[in-house]
């Protein structure tokens, strides 16, 4: 059996080494922290059980597409509910919008705030399918490692059909003309890492995944879904060492020979890092194999980072929904101060989730469990001071809205940003998302999945193809596991 070395057990680790370990080889996973997960990793606290990172599951069926590759069920595993409403947005003044799940009701939502408007968005959503469904099943399963990959006449044809090259804020504004559609519907975009104006229509596709698919919540948290994936990975043979950080890789003739951890010494036949992009370049292979210099990661454009909270309440909370977002600032002011001139927001927008709404494990009776988000430029100086003052912005405007005080009664505290990002990931800038998805950073212009200089060595996770989120995590794992299986044959 030939070795393999997987350097990081986040999602994408995770389905590197299961697809792997499928495939018949000897399976190592060496992972700094103490628990599995990465950016999705959870922790207890008062009671609470907090995910730390991902709370919307969103296209269901790229899950479930994953467990069904090894013959399994997402069932297996954790329990899906859909939530309805899917979500709250708040706007000016308070205003909240449900949006309710399924798409007749939808249409009659649209109808009601634009007459005339539940036709395009009927039209809209089924332009948005075909790009999901070519988007989905087909451009992101691509390597990206060769213009060859592109060039078929049907492929050709579907990038047109896609708008590749037509901003997603223009596309919309063909259907809807409505202020507070357009804020709806550009809302899943922002996941994206780049404002509606720098991203491609295709990724209508977005609207397609939320609107037609739904919001779904594992019963039990986010982390219910990377527990699954360990335990499936371990019952391919998977081996996962925790608290091994990788320090550095031995290279002999153009070929990865050993990884060196914090506590040994491992012997390998190849190596897939799914570590940060810029941190197994920077720190793990150093000058000699990096793919690309410093000058080159200086000019690629960032998702955001965020300053997150964590809160314990010792009561509920009136109003709150599961997912709530607070639009009620100007967008493009926030916009602006993420990505054209970076500093910390004047006027956040953010999000609130309250997943004891739906989930009471993850709360002691009668409590709250929220999670508080503002998206921020990565690369901020990031101050107690700084998080204290956000703190205390997001407080107000969530008491005013719920119309309940809520400081006094939070029982457990704890912030997270920047510096915890880059401490705990090694993440390039403090980034939360890794690569915003513009045009320019787009399949053949993303950093690339193989190593140029180290014959075994691969990369995944949401620095590389297909990019960030969870679904395309996996199937960035997923993809990289078939390209070494292919070579290495
Ligand atoms: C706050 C937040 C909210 C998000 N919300 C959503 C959401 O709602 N829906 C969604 O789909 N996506 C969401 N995302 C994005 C999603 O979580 C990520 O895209 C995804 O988890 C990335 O997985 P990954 O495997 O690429 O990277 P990671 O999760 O970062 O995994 C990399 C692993 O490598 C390890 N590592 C790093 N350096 C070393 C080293 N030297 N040695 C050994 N191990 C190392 C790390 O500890 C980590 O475990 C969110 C992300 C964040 C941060």
């Amino acid at each position: 059996m030939k070795k393999v070395i997987v350097i990081g057990a986040g999602f994408s680790g995770l389905a590197a080494a299961t697809g792997l370990a499928d495939k018949g080889y000897d399976v190592t996973i060496l992972e700094k922290n103490s628990m599995a997960g990465g950016r999705a990793r959870v922790f207890e606290a008062e009671g609470f059980t907090f995910d730390m990172g991902p709370s919307w599951y969103w296209m269901p069926d790229i899950f479930d597409n994953y467990f069904a590759k090894f013959n399994k069920k997402t069932s297996d595993y954790y329990d899906l509910v859909r939530l309805d409403p899917s979500y709250a947005v708040i706007l000016e003044g308070n205003e909240t919008i449900a949006l309710p799940a399924g798409v007749d009701k939808l249409e009659a939502l649209f109808e009601e705030m634009e007459p005339g408007s539940g036709a395009k968005f009927r039209e809209f959503l089924r332009q948005a399918e075909y790009k999901y469904d070519v988007g989905i099943n087909q451009f992101v399963w691509k390597p990206s490692r060769s213009i060859s990959e592109f060039v078929s006449v049907k492929l050709l044809y579907d990038v047109v059909r896609l708008d590749v090259f037509q901003s997603f804020a223009k596309h919309i504004r063909k259907f809807f003309t409505d202020d507070k559609i357009l804020k709806l519907m550009e809302f899943p975009i922002l996941f994206l890492g780049a404002t509606p104006e720098n991203t491609p229509a295709m990724y209508s596709l977005m609207n397609y995944a939320e609107m037609q698919l739904g919001t779904w919540y594992p019963m039990g948290g986010m982390h219910k879904i990377v527990k699954g994936m360990v335990a499936l990975a371990e019952e391919k043979g998977v081996k996962i060492l925790y608290n091994q950080e990788v320090q550095k890789v031995v290279v002999n003739n153009g070929i990865a020979k050993q990884v060196i951890t914090s506590q040994g010494t491992f012997d390998t036949d190849a190596v897939v890092a799914s570590a940060d992009y810029h941190h197994v370049e920077d720190k793990i292979l150093g000058q000699t194999y990096r793919n690309y210099d410093e000058e080159y990661w200086d000019k690629r454009v960032m998702a955001p980072s965020s300053l997150l909270f964590y809160l314990g309440v010792n009561k509920r909370i009136p109003k709150l929904l599961h997912h709530n977002l607070f639009f009620d600032e100007d967008f493009s002011l926030h916009a602006h101060e993420i990505y054209t001139e970076p500093k910390w927001p004047s006027k956040p927008l953010f999000y609130a989730s309250a997943p004891s709404v739906t989930d009471s494990s993850v709360a002691p009776e009668g409590c709250e469990n929220i999670f508080l988000l503002i998206p921020v430029a990565p690369d901020l100086e990031d101050t107690e001071e700084m998080r204290e003052k956000y703190y205390s912005i997001l407080m107000e405007r969530l008491e005013k809205y719920c119309g309940t005080s809520i400081r006094d009664s939070v029982v457990y505290k704890r912030s997270y940003a920047h510096r915890d990002f880059k401490q705990d990931y090694h993440a390039f800038k403090g980034n939360a998302y890794g690569l915003a998805n513009t045009l320019m950073q787009t399949a053949l212009l993303k950093p690339t999945l193989k190593s140029k200089k180290i014959q075994n060595f691969y990369y995944t996770g949401q620095l590389t193809v297909p990019g960030p989120g969870v679904p395309p995590s996996l199937i960035s794992g997923l993809l990289v596991a078939s390209e070494l299986d292919k070579e290495m044959r």
